[in-house]
């Protein structure tokens, strides 16, 4: 192999740019040549690749989102769209693939590889829910931004009295919500994998206020039964009996744009040269993730089926401390 190219897809997280940096001067350091593929699965159907150098990768660790773009690309989820990006791949004596991004885009990288193209996937969402990673590139980022958000809210809240909802990403996993909810002192924490009525998130604010507490926190995931609009609506038809409001912060895209901390920068360097040095062995058809801090390779076809489950003793350590 002497000849790769790299792609984000799906949603943008902080800690990508390390993954392509690590990428392309790992290629080259190999006296291989290395591509930029932009906008995802789309350019590589539209053929929007260009050779990268160490010079176009430089100044941009400290960046957040992604220099070659993301998107979204339903045509790549057909053979016809696949066999496209193929044929472009081939046309510029391009070997081997790396398609950094969540669910979707690892779905995506499976679906090439078994079309017989090389691809490493690396692990790379702010989500978390991605089988075959124990954390994905975006999460300390986004958690840490979310972190600041609670712990400023907490100032206004115990200034004024007040309740708070702090909605945070995460789609269908809880695993954002509750790692902010624990490390920001949340009182209560709604996620998927444990929805609560919003008659019990009224007694937690309730019985917070009974023991003295000048505030009230409640993390929600966006993917909650109850998310914060839901909640809002609930605590708003029933204010007079509630006898408190609550005011909501729905964080949402802001998760996404901060400046990658350390962790991210060193996860996506890790993993995008892990990507790199597995290609060189002839490995392809697999995630690069980390596990137990080692890097780990899995199967496409495994991280595709797989679930990851939320850590019930997590979710136990929550419940004991915000009393
Ligand atoms: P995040 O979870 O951070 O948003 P993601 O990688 O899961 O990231 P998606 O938008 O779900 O983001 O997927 C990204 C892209 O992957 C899609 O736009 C599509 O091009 C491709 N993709 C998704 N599902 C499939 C599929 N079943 N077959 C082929 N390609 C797919």
């Amino acid at each position: 192999m002497t000849r790769i190219a790299v792609l984000t897809s799906g949603g943008d997280a902080p800690g990508m740019n390390a993954a392509i940096r690590a990428v392309v001067r790992t290629a080259i350091g190999r006296n291989w040549e290395a591509y930029g593929v932009e906008h995802g699965y789309s350019g590589l159907i539209q053929g929007n690749i260009r050779q990268m150098g160490t010079r176009d990768v430089g100044e941009i660790m400290q960046r957040g989102g992604t220099v070659l773009g993301s998107a979204r690309c339903p045509e790549f989820q057909t053979e016809a769209g696949r066999a496209k990006a193929i044929a472009n791949l081939q046309a510029l004596g391009i070997e081997g693939l790396v398609a950094i991004g969540g669910n979707g885009t690892q779905t995506g990288s499976n679906a090439l590889s078994e079309m017989g193209f090389p691809v490493m996937g690396v692990a790379s969402t702010i989500d978390n829910d991605l089988y075959g990673s124990d954390i994905t590139i975006g999460v300390d980022t986004a958690l840490n931004i979310a972190l600041e958000a609670i712990d400023r809210l907490k100032v206004t809240a115990s200034s004024h009295h007040r309740g708070f909802l702090v909605e945070v990403m995460g789609r269908n996993c809880g695993y954002l919500a509750l790692m902010a909810g624990i490390a920001g002192g949340a009182e209560a924490v709604v996620i998927p994998e444990h929805d609560l009525e919003p008659e019990a998130v009224a007694d937690v604010i309730r019985q917070s206020y009974e023991r003295g507490k000048p505030h009230a926190i409640v993390v929600v995931a966006e993917g909650a039964r109850y998310n914060a609009e839901r909640l809002n609506r609930y605590f708003d038809e029933h204010k007079e009996r509630l006898g408190f409001d609550l005011r909501t912060t729905v964080l949402g895209y802001v998760q996404r744009g901060g400046a990658p901390t350390y962790a991210d920068r060193m996860l996506g360097t890790r993993l995008g040269s892990g990507a790199v040095d597995a290609l060189a062995a002839g490995r392809s058809g697999l995630l690069v993730g980390m596990r137990k801090n080692e890097i780990t390779l899995t199967p496409l076809e495994e991280v595709v089926a797989g679930k990851k489950p939320l850590d019930e003793s997590i979710l136990r350590i929550a419940g004991i401390l915000a009393q």
